[in-house]
């Protein structure tokens, strides 16, 4: 019955389309796309007008449920999905996903009694709210929130649910829905079920999701009186296949991010919406060992308006590797397909197409979609009612339920999307999936964020990045895991150093992009401005602790640090502690460093570690320690600290190691040393950027 109803939307839209592409595009010439206007507003239509009174949208569409997320890097965004899909297929809830940045809450008093709010927030470096939820945030936890009604309590009419993405190894963990849900219930708000708490250090996000969400939906079942039903498959997309456009027909996005970029005329301001092609300037690698390499490569970013300042960091936005994308479209039996027109339709007025149309499998599955990602456990289950045969469906659920069979299976061995499908129906072909799973079940091809390398005052227009390629052997699996961002970067260095057939590790990318715009040489970028920045007074002494890739933004700072001193300022003492494995091996930089001692003299010290060479790993925590002294000299004579790579350990570690060197050389208990260490943190003396 689904699919009828799916049908003659479909019809409809068609005969829409061609009564649209008889008027307007024929007559005026102006619409180049018959269903342009049809699908623009099937979105959410035209930008003009769109409210921002979240009340007033959910009245107006008949919802009853609406998911606020605050995602930076879409796994939030992704849950506020799947929970909306569950209200709706479980218990008939009207629901409806909200990018916490298009509505105002000053009138959040006004919700409705009988409706449920739920807020999927992620915490985002040092416990700050992610970009889009920052003004949500800044209100609702402000010292008095002022509502456009009066009652009291100001939200005594709003009930909620809440579940926080963070990461343990962080000193805020989980602060944005620790933080929010306190401001919520001192403002009167009821919340459903407990405030849910993701982990992402320890791993078991996707887990804690599955363990706090149906407990939720009980509870919220029981307050709201819902009947929970048999949840059947409804896709939220429509998918129409455009007859008389091929891919080389203008209007067709063959993996453009947007509309200038189709047109040839992509603009600034370049953002996360919007990324820079940039040139590669310069590429090469700074070590090549057995299988482990880090890149080093220079963004032109002149051609543009683009800036950045010291310390920043720049995203760049990735290409799923050629076997990749053919895997998949070989296991959805779409191969044939790969190069159809298809134009994509919110079938539900809230729901936005997370990428523009007319378009084809091929551009999706290669620019727009998560394919290599994990695999998330509930997805295998909703997409058992597809599985070619019984016995691949009973296979899939089991998947789908058992969490330590599904680990067992599928997560140890890194196994993604279409490897799973794959392996679950030994090569069958799943073509009855509706497309439409794929787009709402997998997170939207995601930018990865680089440490900036070089100082914004050396070359303020060329942006150096220091990545380390992402291959590793998986223990019972055959071929090593790769990254897709880094893999990426690696043929682009190849290809940009002249190498006619570029491939990283075994994968061969598009590498000349949509129509050939990347030419080859090319990366789409844009830039993320961060708070690990320099004191303004260069006179200051600095700490910089870097092992690792972690020392792309210390090289950013030195680098800076001895232009000063050439320019005749007052620099301070720059200490680096560099970890990396092998003095022969792995050493970053190593020739440059001379070059700024030649410039900075005793004002900079290089402080190596290196874990393997000696029979005892020594690591740049075990440097610090036995710096202690001078290092409390240094704090005292207020110097930054600065702590950047894996937040998992070495941030950690370095952390305890600072509390207990100020412990020891200032006499005082371990406690009031992590103490001092908090303070610093506080007023910005000692500042993070780990990941
Ligand atoms: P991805 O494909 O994104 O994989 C990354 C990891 O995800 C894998 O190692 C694995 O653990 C997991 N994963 C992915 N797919 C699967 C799967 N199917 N099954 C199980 N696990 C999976 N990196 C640098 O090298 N240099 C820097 O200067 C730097 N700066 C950063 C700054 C910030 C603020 C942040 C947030 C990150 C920074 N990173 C840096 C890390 C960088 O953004 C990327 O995460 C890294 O390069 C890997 O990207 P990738 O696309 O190659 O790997």
């Amino acid at each position: 019955a689904q699919l009828d109803t799916v049908d003659i939307i479909v019809l409809a839209v068609i005969l829409l389309g061609t009564a649209a592409y008889f008027t307007k595009g024929k007559v005026w010439g102006v619409t180049k796309d018959p269903y342009a206007a049809s699908f623009a507003n099937a979105n959410g239509g035209a930008k003009a007008g769109k409210t921002r009174n979240i009340i007033e949208k959910m009245e107006e569409s008949g919802k009853n449920c609406v998911i606020f997320y605050g995602s930076q890097t879409g796994t939030a965004e992704d849950y506020a999905s799947r929970l909306a899909k569950e209200g709706k297929s479980r218990f008939g809830l009207e629901t409806m996903v909200v990018d916490l940045e298009e509505y105002d809450y000053d009138n959040l008093d006004a919700f409705p009694e009988d409706k449920v709010a739920m807020f999927v927030l992620a915490t985002y470096g040092e416990g700050e709210p992610t970009d889009n939820a920052v003004d949500f945030y800044e209100f609702i936890t402000g010292d008095d929130p002022s509502f456009s009604n009066s009652n009291d309590p100001a939200l005594g009419n709003l009930t909620y649910v809440a579940f926080g993405l963070g990461n343990n190894t962080y000193e805020h963990y989980n602060s944005m829905v620790r933080n929010v849900d306190k401001a919520l219930t001192k403002l009167g708000a009821h919340r459903v079920g407990e405030a849910g708490e993701g982990d992402d250090g320890a791993g078991t996000m996707e887990e804690d999701f599955l363990a706090w969400k149906d407990p939720m939906w009980a509870a919220l079942a029981e307050k709201m009186g819902l009947e929970e039903r048999e949840a059947v498959y409804e896709p939220i997309f429509g998918i129409v296949e455009r007859e008389n456009l091929t891919k080389d027909s203008p209007e067709v996005y063959l993996g453009e991010p947007n509309k200038m970029h189709l047109e040839g005329s992509a603009r600034g301001p370049f953002n996360a919406h919007n990324p820079y092609i940039a040139p590669i300037a310069e590429s090469r690698e700074l070590f090549n060992v057995k299988d482990r390499n880090c890149l080093h490569m220079e963004v032109d970013i002149s051609g543009s308006n683009l800036s950045y300042q010291t310390g920043d960091h720049i995203a760049i936005w990735p290409t799923n590797p050629g076997q990749e994308v053919d895997e998949m479209l070989n296991i959805l039996d779409l191969k044939d397909k790969q190069n159809t027109v298809i134009s994509v339709k919110a079938l539900e007025p809230t729901a936005k197409v997370p990428f523009p149309t007319p378009t084809t499998y091929d551009a999706i599955i290669r620019y727009h979609l998560e394919i290599c990602a994990p695999v998330s456990r509930q997805f295998l289950g909703t997409l058992a009612a597809f599985a070619p045969d019984e016995s691949i469906k009973a296979e899939m659920v089991k998947l789908g339920s058992d969490k330590d069979y599904f680990h067992d299976k599928i997560s140890k061995n890194h196994y993604n999307i279409s490897r799973t499908l794959s392996v679950v129906s030994e090569g069958k072909k799943w073509g009855s999936i509706p497309f439409s799973a794929f787009i709402e079940g997998l997170t939207k091809l995601q930018p990865r964020y680089y440490s900036i390398s070089s100082s914004s005052l050396v070359q303020p227009k060329k942006i150096s990045v220091t990545a380390v390629v992402e291959n590793q052997l998986i223990p019972g699996r055959s071929d090593p895991f790769k990254g897709v961002a880094t893999n990426y970067l690696l043929a682009l260095k190849q290809k940009q150093n002249g190498d006619a057939n570029p491939e990283a590790f075994g994968l061969t990318y598009e590498l000349m992009g949509p129509r050939n715009k990347y030419d080859g040489i090319h990366v789409p970028v844009h830039v993320r401005h961060s708070n690990f920045k320099l004191p303004s007074d260069p006179s200051k002494p600095i700490i910089l602790i870097g092992p690792g890739t972690g020392v792309a933004p210390m090289r950013g700072f030195i680098q800076e640090r001895a232009k000063q001193a050439q320019s005749g300022e007052n620099v301070g003492k720059t200490i680096l502690f560099f970890g990396c494995r092998k003095r022969s091996e792995d050493f970053l930089y190593e020739s440059e460093w001379e070059e700024y001692k030649k410039v900075l003299g005793d004002k900079f010290e290089l402080v190596t570690a290196f874990s393997r060479e000696g029979a005892k790993k020594v690591y740049v925590q075990h440097r610090l320690k036995e710096r202690a002294k001078e290092i409390n000299e240094l704090l005292q004579q207020k110097a930054y600290i600065y702590v950047c790579g894996d937040a998992a350990n070495m941030a950690r570690e370095v952390n305890t190691v600072l509390g207990q060197i100020i412990a020891e050389q200032r006499g005082v208990s371990e406690s009031k040393g992590e103490e001092v260490i908090k303070n610093m943190r506080a007023a910005n003396q000692y500042q993070e950027d780990v990941w």
